[in-house]
């Protein structure tokens, strides 16, 4: 068994930053290479603390999604992971053992070689009818793609092969589309290949070829083509799943995670007789389960949206009804109105969408193995822009905490609150809180920021 972490950023406002791990992940999924993808976020659930916890097996290959070395590839991921290592990351990626699984994490994909080839297949697919040795490539990446240089090593791959006129690398800087990019090329068509996970840097940045000063396909006199983003291309799950197992040919492969296979052993037990979780409800039908909003009970269903896919179920569920993000998945906002059927086999991912990382914690709160981690300790792995929050006075984070947390279903174990049941002992909304999650750390980094300095000391 190998279980396979694709890291994203995520977000705590805008639902669609994920969009690009979770396309990834899929493909991923339908390739079968491994026996789990898992994706794992910074700043949605499942967190890169649950990481571990919700993985199945024990032998867990770690991949960033992320095109270029930088703080959270060096920084926070082996952090929050527990890897003990910071910098970058070797070629061969780094291994350990934690809590009886082995461990891989691999650099950025944007640094794996193979890269190279669906960087060419960007290129050649924008321009179907050209004969590439006329026609110049250009590779365009973000400013902080200069980090590790994995662009400038893909361009020289590239031209060694000659398989275009020429290959320039080119940053988005501001002002791109005034500045003279297209003196230094010579050929009269230019594809651009985007060295970008997704289509939007941000919601708000205008379109490439805006940026890029290209009207009806023309710039400067030339034929400028912009190709789709080099981590939307459909051979980069392929690429990705073929390093990700090169780098685990060290003779080891996993077993079942024992917890992880207990929790979800009781679960379905639980779900076999009908079981209400959080503010869900799942009702046995035969060999299928019927899975929805508690509110919607007795609901007729031709009443409700209904869903028969994990992904389908899991894009309606991370917002509520007024259609705003939910980053913390047992925020009391689960939106109504919809039904997801599942047989068994489909059942714990569709859990797992829902709340994730809920059921392999309560089975270890019952367990009475669960760890928490006292706030202090949370505060003082903080680095970067969350750092100050280890200024926090005990009755800040309190403050903070009973205003964010109370909308969560979550106990705070970590602040020692007791939980006694959960759900897995018949109480619905009873869901351990191990540690504070990155949403209630921002939240604490807002509040003393806006507090005067004496306040906070
Ligand atoms: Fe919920 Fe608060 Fe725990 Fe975050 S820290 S998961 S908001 S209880």
């Amino acid at each position: 068994m190998r279980s396979l972490v694709l890291v994203g950023h995520g977000s705590h406002v805008n639902s669609r930053a994920a969009r690009s791990v979770y396309r990834v992940a899929e493909e991923l999924r339908q390739l079968g290479s491994f026996s789990e993808v898992i994706e794992c976020f910074w700043k949605e659930e499942p967190s890169l603390r649950q990481a571990l916890r919700v993985t199945g097996s024990t032998d867990v290959t770690v991949v960033p999604f992320f095109l270029s070395d930088g703080y959270f590839t060096d920084t926070v991921i082996p952090r929050e992971l527990g890897l003990g290592h910071q910098g970058p990351v070797p070629p061969e990626g780094i291994a350990r053992v934690l809590g009886g699984k082995t461990v891989r994490y691999l650099p950025p994909y944007g640094s794996f070689p193979g890269l190279s080839d669906v960087l060419v297949a960007c290129a050649r697919e924008a321009l179907p009818e050209a004969n590439a040795e006329d026609v110049a490539l250009v590779l365009l990446g973000h400013p902080s793609a200069r980090r590790g240089g994995h662009l400038e090593r893909h361009a020289q791959v590239i031209r060694e092969a000659r398989q275009f006129a020429e290959v320039q690398v080119l940053y988005l800087e501001d002002h791109l589309a005034h500045a003279p990019w297209l003196d230094v090329i010579q050929a009269e068509q230019v594809v651009v290949v985007p060295f970008f996970s997704d289509h939007a840097l941000s919601e708000a940045a205008p379109p490439l070829s805006v940026s890029l000063g290209v009207q009806d396909g023309q710039a400067g006199g030339k034929s400028v083509t912009v190709a789709p983003p080099v981590g939307t291309h459909p051979g980069l799950a392929r690429m990705l799943a073929g390093h990700a197992l090169n780098a685990t040919q060290d003779g080891f492969s996993g077993d079942a995670d024992r917890v992880h296979l207990a929790a979800w052993t009781e679960l379905m037990q639980l779900a076999r007789r009908g079981l209400r979780l959080g503010e869900a409800v799942i009702t046995p039908q035969g060999t299928l389960f019927d899975l929805r909003n508690a509110l919607d009970e007795g609901r007729p269903s031709a009443e409700l949206t209904t869903f028969v896919t994990v992904e389908g179920l899991r894009d309606t569920i991370r917002v509520d009804d007024s259609g705003a993000h939910r980053p913390v998945r047992t925020f009391r906002n689960l939106p109504r109105h919809w039904r997801a059927v599942f047989s068994e086999d489909d059942l714990p991912a569709a859990i797992h969408a829902l709340y994730p990382a809920t059921v392999e914690e309560a089975y270890s709160c019952g367990c009475h193995s669960l760890r928490s981690t006292p706030w202090p300790t949370t505060a003082r792995r903080q680095t970067g822009i969350y750092a100050r929050v280890q200024k926090a006075a005990p009755a800040q984070v309190e403050e903070v905490a009973r205003r964010v947390c109370s909308r969560c279903l979550r106990t705070r174990l970590w602040a020692s609150q007791p939980l006694p049941h959960t759900f897995l002992t018949g109480v619905p909304g009873a869901v351990p809180c191990a540690e504070a999650c990155t949403y209630l750390i921002a939240a604490v980094r807002e509040h003393l920021a806006e507090r005067p300095a004496e306040e906070n000391s």
